[in-house]
């Protein structure tokens, strides 16, 4: 490939025996269509071996190779050294998120705030046909989009890293989590309405939020959470007033008429080891 120019890259690292940021500057030979991730990826092979940042499917759908791309919490995989127009760039780890070396953060504290919205659908009844799956749901293609724009989250935590509120108040659940809990609310096959706005309705839920919108500034998937939140806000406030019921979720559609000569198409088996025993544990602690 053809060197277009050469681009310094100001790493500030983190070093944990140190317990301190050092920066760090590489010349990097940039070509046509480069991105980031392949800048760093040229840094650890040509220039410093020991250079930690993670990676995994380069094409932004992971969502594990964000890092702070001249001050915006950015994906390294999706960001053209060259559409950056500057001979400098700096990169950071992602704020609001443990250090651990270099420009790898731990996302532990992001996922456990996942897990407190329950990011599953939620139903009351027919919980054989829940675990077992047969059939489908019904869902028009109208009640698909309710939540489409919302279920586009990557987890790739950027919003999490720019928002004001989740680096000045460690408990706040922080804008995907809250977008995520309006994502199974929209969702008509959840019947976890009533559970879920108890959940996110407290300062440290949809009412800590400052509305300042960085979150959904910086989303590459475009998913609003800032949008998702004030949702939820207006849905609690409903709740309160008594417009608000639970509602009971989609049914299920009836069973095909038996064609015969057609073979019988059986429901996927769980192929993780330990996926049912799970599953079963989660079933009698949050739905039974
Ligand atoms: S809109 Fe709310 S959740 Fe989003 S960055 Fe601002 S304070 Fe955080
Ligand atoms: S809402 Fe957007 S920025 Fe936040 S974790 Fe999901 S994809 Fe990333």
């Amino acid at each position: 490939m053809e060197t277009i120019k050469n681009v310094k890259f100001r790493i500030k690292r983190w070093i944990p025996e140190d317990g301190r940021f050092r920066v760090d500057t590489f010349e990097v030979p940039v070509f046509k269509g480069m991105t980031v991730l392949e800048g760093l990826i040229y840094i650890k092979e040509n220039l410093d071996p020991s250079l930690s940042f993670r990676r995994s499917c380069r094409m932004a759908t992971c969502g594990i190779c964000g890092i702070v791309i001249n001050g915006k919490p950015m994906l390294a995989c999706s960001t053209q050294i060259l559409h950056l127009q500057s001979d400098t760039i700096t990169l950071e780890p992602l704020k609001n998120l443990p250090l651990v070396k270099d420009l790898v953060v731990d996302h532990t504290p992001f996922f456990e705030k996942q897990k407190t919205i329950k990011p599953y659908i939620i139903r009351k009844n027919d919980l054989d046909e829940y675990w077992n799956p047969t059939r489908e749901y019904k869902q028009t293609p109208r009640e698909v989009e309710e939540y489409l724009q919302f279920s586009y989250c990557l987890t790739c935590a950027l919003c999490y890293a720019a928002c004001p509120t989740s680096g000045t108040n460690k408990d706040y659940l922080g804008p995907q989590a809250l977008m995520n809990a309006y994502r199974f609310i929209a969702d008509n096959r959840d019947e976890g309405l009533l559970l879920r706005l108890e959940i996110v309705d407290s300062p440290d839920g949809c009412w800590g939020c400052h509305l300042a919108g960085s979150c959904s500034d910086v989303c590459p998937k475009g998913v609003d959470p800032a949008l998702a939140i004030q949702i939820l806000r207006k849905m609690v406030v409903e709740k309160d007033l008594g417009y608000l019921e639970e509602r009971k979720g989609a049914q299920l559609v009836p069973p095909l008429p038996y064609v015969e000569g057609v073979e019988k198409v059986e429901a996927p088996k769980f192929t993780v080891r330990g996926a049912k025993k799970k599953a079963e544990e989660i079933q009698t602690k949050y739905l039974s």
